[in-house]
C-alpha cells in the first residue's frame, strides 16, 4: 500500500488538501465562482524530496545527474501511475495502479504527480470524495520526456512536439473523466513548466505539470483578469467579435488597445512562424518576459490542432533560447536568473469567457514590497529594447 497522499490517493479525509480564500479579497464573479487570493494547504507535500545537487555555481545545472526520480521511473526502477505513452492513453485518470515498467521506447509520457496538491482518489471510499466540499479535488499530472534534459532550449523540436502531444491527450482524457466523476461542466486547468530550482522545480529533469481542479480553486485575481477582460473589451468596443490577442497576432504596428495604448507590436516581436508569434510582454511581470500567442483564435490548450502544436514546439524552444541569451547578456544589476516559469494562460473549462490562449515565459528576478503588494512592477528596460537584443542573439546562434 502506498503512503498516504502519494499520487493523490488518500485513505483519511482529514489528510486531504484544502483551500482557504483571503476573506478580504474574494468575490463571486460573473461566472458564479469564487475569485480572490487563495492559499492551498497540502501538509503531505512538505515531505517531498529535494533532488537538486548542491552547487557553488550561480548557473542553472545544465548537466544534472541522470539518476533523478524521473529517469528512474523511465528505467522501471520506481513505480508510477502512467497516464500516457506518446499518443496512447495508458491508465485512466483516477487509476490507483502504480507500476514499474521500462518506458524507454516512448519519447514522452504523462504520469500522476507523486506529491499532488489535491486529492485524486479517496481509496476504498471513493464515493465520499464527492461530498467533501471544502477539500481540493482533481488531478495533478507530470509530463516528461524519457530522455534527460534540464532546460527546454536544449530539447530537439520534434521531442518538444511529442511532449506537447502527449500532454494534450492526457488533458482531454482527464477533463472528460473529471467532468463525469464530479458531474460538473466547470474545471480549472493550470498548466506550467518550472525550469530550475529557483522556479520551484524539485527535480532537474525537464517536465511540465498540470493541475486540474474539479472544485472552486484556481481562480486567483490573475485569472479574474484574464477571464473577465475579453467580456469587458467586447462591451467597451461594442463588438461581440472583438479579440485583442487576434489583433496583436496580425503583427501590425497599428494596434491600439481598448484603453488607448499603442502596443508597438512589430518592435516587440522576437520570433514568428505560421501559427505563433513570440513577443516581449508589453507590461512585463519580470524583465525579459515573453508571450506566445497563437495566430488563430483558440481558448484552451486542448483545442490546438496538429499544425498549431507543431508550430508551438518550435516557438517554445526558440523563445527559450532567446531568453537564455538575454539573461546571459543582461546587466547583473537586473538580478535575472536562467531559471524560469512557463505559464499557459487559458480559458477555464466550461466558462466561454472569450479568452485567447497565451503562454508566458517569465524568468526569476528578485522583487520588492511594492511588487508583492500589487500586480505591479518597476522595470528598467523597455520590452522593445529587450526584443531587439533577443532578435539579434537568435541570428548569431543560428
Ligand atoms: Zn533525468
Ligand atoms: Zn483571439
Amino acid at each position: 500500500m502506498a503512503e498516504e497522499g502519494y499520487w493523490g490517493i488518500y485513505k483519511n479525509i482529514e489528510n486531504m488538501p484544502l483551500e482557504r480564500f483571503d476573506p478580504f479579497r474574494t468575490v463571486v464573479n460573473e461566472f458564479n465562482t469564487k475569485v480572490g487570493h487563495v492559499t492551498q494547504f497540502s501538509p503531505i507535500r512538505g515531505k517531498r524530496p529535494f533532488e537538486h545537487e548542491e552547487s557553488e555555481e550561480e548557473e542553472i545545472c545544465l548537466q544534472s545527474p541522470t539518476s533523478d526520480s524521473f529517469c528512474r521511473v523511465v528505467k522501471g526502477e520506481l513505480p508510477a501511475v502512467i497516464l500516457s505513452k506518446d499518443d496512447k492513453i495508458a491508465e485512466h485518470s483516477l487509476s490507483v495502479n502504480s507500476t514499474k515498467g521500462n518506458l524507454q521506447d516512448s519519447t514522452a509520457i504523462s504520469i500522476v504527480n507523486l506529491f499532488t496538491p489535491m486529492a485524486r482518489v479517496l481509496y476504498d471510499n471513493a464515493q465520499q470524495i464527492d461530498s467533501v466540499k471544502n477539500k481540493s479535488v482533481g488531478i495533478g499530472i507530470v509530463h516528461l520526456l524519457t530522455s534527460h534534459y534540464d532546460v527546454l532550449s536544449e530539447v530537439p523540436v520534434e521531442e518538444a512536439v511529442k511532449l506537447l502531444t502527449t500532454t494534450q491527450l492526457v488533458h482531454k482524457n482527464s477533463i472528460k473523466e473529471l467532468k463525469e466523476k464530479y458531474n460538473t461542466e466547470k474545471l480549472t486547468v493550470m498548466h506550467f513548466f518550472n525550469i530550475g530550482e529557483e522556479s520551484g522545480a524539485s527535480i532537474c529533469h525537464l517536465h511540465s505539470q498540470t493541475y486540474i481542479y474539479a472544485n472552486d480553486i484556481g481562480h486567483g485575481w490573475t485569472s479574474l483578469g484574464f477571464l473577465s477582460v475579453p467580456g469587458f473589451h467586447k462591451k467597451f468596443k461594442n463588438d461581440e467579435n472583438y479579440c485583442l490577442a487576434c489583433e496583436v497576432a496580425k503583427n501590425d504596428n497599428n494596434v491600439v488597445d481598448p484603453i488607448d495604448q499603442e502596443l508597438l507590436v512589430k518592435e516587440r516581436i522576437v520570433f514568428e512562424n505560421d501559427e505563433w508569434i513570440v513577443l516581449t510582454a508589453f507590461s512585463p511581470e519580470r524583465d525579459g518576459q515573453l508571450r506566445l500567442i497563437p495566430k488563430r483564435h483558440v481558448a484552451q490548450f486542448v483545442e490546438l490542432d496538429k499544425k498549431q502544436i507543431l508550430g508551438l514546439g518550435e516557438a517554445l524552444v526558440t523563445a527559450n533560447k532567446a531568453l537564455d541569451n538575454f539573461v546571459r547578456m543582461a546587466n547583473p544589476s537586473m538580478n535575472l536568473l536562467q531559471d524560469r516559469n512557463i505559464l499557459f494562460r487559458q480559458d477555464n473549462v466550461g466558462y466561454n469567457s472569450g479568452m485567447h490562449l497565451m503562454i508566458d515565459i517569465i524568468p526569476i528576478q528578485r522583487i520588492g514590497g511594492a511588487e508583492i503588494m500589487e500586480t505591479y512592477r518597476i522595470a528598467t528596460m523597455f520590452p522593445e529594447d529587450v526584443a531587439k537584443i533577443m532578435r539579434e542573439s537568435l541570428k548569431e546562434t543560428k
